[in-house]
């Protein structure tokens, strides 16, 4: 067990909630489907439409959440600054390494990566 090995654990975890949330968005929403087709002609969609806003909100704060993870070395964010995250929404899956320090995604010691003097 590696010094980062708590934080990078936690990492994981929330993305892996949030891609557990994509993946079960689509079979889940059979729930709402169904239950418009027992309301009135004009209302079908109501609940589909209620439940697509409910998990675009949640998946937001989840995405959010596992975005501002704190570098387990530096301590500072390892996407970059929240405003860096913004900019940058969909790229943050091609970044390997701390925005600050250069320690490497799921390294456990980053003394490879981090250059003294
Ligand atoms: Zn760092």
């Amino acid at each position: 067990m590696g010094r980062y090995t708590h934080q990078w654990g936690k990492y994981k975890k929330s993305r892996r909630i949030f891609y557990y949330g994509m993946a079960l968005y689509l079979p889940l929403g059979i729930i709402p489907l169904s239950i418009g087709s027992y309301m009135p002609e004009d209302m079908h969609l109501l609940p589909l439409i209620i439940y697509f806003m409910i998990f675009v909100i949640l998946m937001i704060f989840a995405n959010i959440y596992f975005r501002v993870f704190k570098c387990p070395r530096c301590g500072d964010y390892f996407f970059g600054s929240p405003l860096q995250i913004l900019l940058n929404f969909n790229l943050h899956i091609l970044i390997d390494e701390c925005h600050h320090c250069g320690l490497k995604k799921y390294a456990e010691d980053g003394y490879d990566v981090y250059t003294l003097g």
